[in-house]
Order: C-alpha cells, then structure tokens, then sequence
C-alpha cells in the first residue's frame, strides 16, 4: 500500500488497513506472517515533511535462538516516523539524519511506501534474542536433543570436566 501525497485532500488523513492474505510480505526467511498484518495511523503535512504516527498489529512465527523450535510471537509496535522528501536533502544532511534520527524515513515521487514502514516495524518489534520461553534449555550440544523435552546421558561438555579437574588439583594443593 502507497499514500500518494498528490490525492491528499487535506493535510491530515487517517487509515485503517488490514492486509489481505498474500498483500505484504516480510522478505525474510526467518519471520513468517501467520495472518495478514493490520495497520492504522494517522498522517500529517507539516509543509515538505510528512509525519506518520500509529500502530501495527502482527503475529508472527519465528524459530528460538537456543532449541530452534518454531513459535509465535504477537508483535503491537506503536511508531511515529518523519518522512521528508529525499531530492530537498543535500548530502551532508542526509549523513547527519543517519546519525541522529533512525525514526525519520524519506518519500520520493509524492508517493510514501506504507508496507515498507509496516515490515520495517515488524522487525524492529522483534526482541533481540528470540526464547521460545525465558528458560528454555536449549539443544544438547552432543546429541542434539531438544533438552526442554528430553533428558540425555551426555557426558557434561569438554569445558565441564577441565573445571572439575581444576578444581580437584586446586582441593588437592591447597591443603
Ligand atoms: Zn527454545
Ligand atoms: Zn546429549
């Protein structure tokens, strides 16, 4: 979905979208889109710039970082986000908005990608560690069991047994 700024009839404007099935997609192997996302805002002309603030609504599957077991997560990020048109900045400009703002976005031909902002708020919603749970064990590092389910008999790791050999040689001097 695009807002063409040309057809706006005032300087304000206000969406309701709910995506159809198929409508956007995240063009990431790692998040899947479990129902079409919706999205509202409301947008504002503030002379060359555009101001969009509002809310996505998404449910997403994802795999956990430590027993990659798929899960869903529901994502409800609020954002609000400047756009200004990209011909009016020069470089520099451009350089010091990098650095200084990642809340502000650029338009080019009148026109401003909304699923752009929509999958770019889906990411960033997304916590930096996925954990299917809090205190999930994880996978054996030998076997590969999923310890959350399963007990194996796994010899504790390499790095295990050198502690425990320091530990008898330190019991043993130290006396
Ligand atoms: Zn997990
Ligand atoms: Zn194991």
């Amino acid at each position: 979905m695009d807002v063409d700024l040309t057809q706006l009839e005032h300087d304000e404007l206000y969406v309701e979208h709910e995506y159809t099935a198929g409508e956007l997609e995240l063009d990431d192997a790692e998040i899947v889109l479990c129902a079409p996302p919706r999205v509202r805002f409301r947008l504002q002309r503030l002379g060359l710039e555009i101001r969009i603030e509002g809310r996505v609504e998404a449910e997403v599957e994802v795999h956990c970082d430590r027993c990659l077991s798929a899960f869903r997560l529901t994502v409800t990020p609020d954002f609000d986000v400047l756009y200004a048109p990209l011909a009016v900045l020069t470089p520099e400009e451009e350089v010091q908005l990098t650095e200084r703002d990642l809340r502000f976005g650029f338009y080019q031909n009148e026109r401003i990608d909304i699923d752009a902002l929509v999958r770019e708020q889906i990411r960033l919603a997304l916590p930096f560690r996925l954990l299917c749970r809090e205190d999930c064990r994880g996978l054996c590092p030998q076997c590969g069991v999923d310890l959350n389910h399963e007990v194996c008999h796994c010899a504790p790791s390499v790095d295990a047994r050198w502690a425990a050999l320091w530990e008898l040689k330190r019991r043993m001097e130290g006396v």
